[in-house]
C-alpha cells in the first residue's frame, strides 16, 4: 500500500489543498492520501493559529465525500509541537515497514527542511512530494532534500489560506476558494472575523 500524507496548518482547508491531494494521488498511484492538521506548527509557537478542534473539523468536512482521502488526529492527540519526524516514526508503527509513505509538503517548507527536527532520519524515513508554489524558488533548497524529493506535476494555484483569512476579515467571500460545507462552518463559528 502507498499513502500519503499532507501535513499543514491547514487554516483554513481550501480547494488548493484538495486538488494536491488529488493530483498526488493519481501522479503517484497512491492507495489514499491523507490529511495530518499540525496541532502546534513547530515553526508557528508565538503566532496565533485557529484551535485544532476548527481546523480538524473543517478538514473532516472538505473530505467526507471522497472516498480515497481521510484525516488523522495523531498529531491533535501528540504533545505539541508537531515534529514530522516523530509523526512519520508513530506512523511507521501503526502502518508498517511495508507501506510506502509520501510526506507532501509546500516548496516552502523544501527550503526549511535542514532545520526541522532530526533531518538526515527524517530524510530516509519516508518519500517526499514536493508542490511548486507561485514564487517559491526549489533551486534554493539543500541538495541532499531537492535531489531525494519528487515534484508534483501539478498547474500552479495561487491560493493560500492568509489570503482567505484575508478576505474573511474584510467582509468578502470565499465560496470559491473553498468547499461550501467548510464556507458555512467558517460562518457559523465566525472564524477569522
Ligand atoms: P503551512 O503554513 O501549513 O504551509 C506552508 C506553505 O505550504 C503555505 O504556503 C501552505 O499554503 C502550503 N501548504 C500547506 N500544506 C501543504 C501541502 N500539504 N502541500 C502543499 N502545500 C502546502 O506549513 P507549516 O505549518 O510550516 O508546515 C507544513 C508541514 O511541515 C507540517 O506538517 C508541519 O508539521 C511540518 N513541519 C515540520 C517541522 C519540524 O518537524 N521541525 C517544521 C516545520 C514544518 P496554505 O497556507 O494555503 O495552506
Amino acid at each position: 500500500m502507498a499513502t500519503g500524507i499532507m501535513g499543514g496548518t491547514f487554516d483554513p482547508i481550501h480547494v488548493a489543498h484538495l486538488m494536491i491531494a488529488e493530483e498526488a494521488l493519481r501522479e503517484f498511484d497512491l492507495d489514499r492520501v491523507v490529511f495530518m492538521p499540525s496541532a502546534q506548527p513547530p515553526h508557528k509557537q508565538v503566532q496565533e493559529v485557529t484551535p485544532i478542534e476548527h481546523r480538524l473539523e473543517m478538514v473532516r468536512l472538505a473530505v467526507a465525500g471522497e472516498p480515497r482521502m481521510g484525516v488523522s488526529d495523531l498529531e491533535a492527540r501528540s504533545p505539541a509541537p508537531s515534529y514530522t519526524i516523530e509523526t512519520i516514526r508513530r506512523l511507521r508503527v501503526e502502518l508498517g515497514e511495508d507501506e510506502t509513505i509520501y510526506f507532501i509538503m509546500g516548496a516552502d517548507s523544501l527550503t526549511q527542511f535542514f532545520t526541522w527536527k532530526d533531518p538526515e532520519d527524517l530524510l530516509t524515513s519516508c518519500e517526499f512530494v514536493v508542490v511548486p508554489r507561485p514564487g517559491v524558488a526549489i533551486e534554493g533548497a539543500d541538495d541532499r532534500i531537492r535531489n531525494k524529493a519528487h515534484i508534483l506535476d501539478s498547474p500552479m494555484l495561487d491560493i493560500s489560506s492568509s489570503d482567505i483569512r484575508e478576505r474573511v476579515r474584510r467582509g468578502e467571500l470565499i465560496d470559491h476558494l473553498v468547499p461550501p460545507e467548510v464556507s458555512a462552518y467558517i460562518s457559523e463559528k465566525k472564524l477569522y472575523s
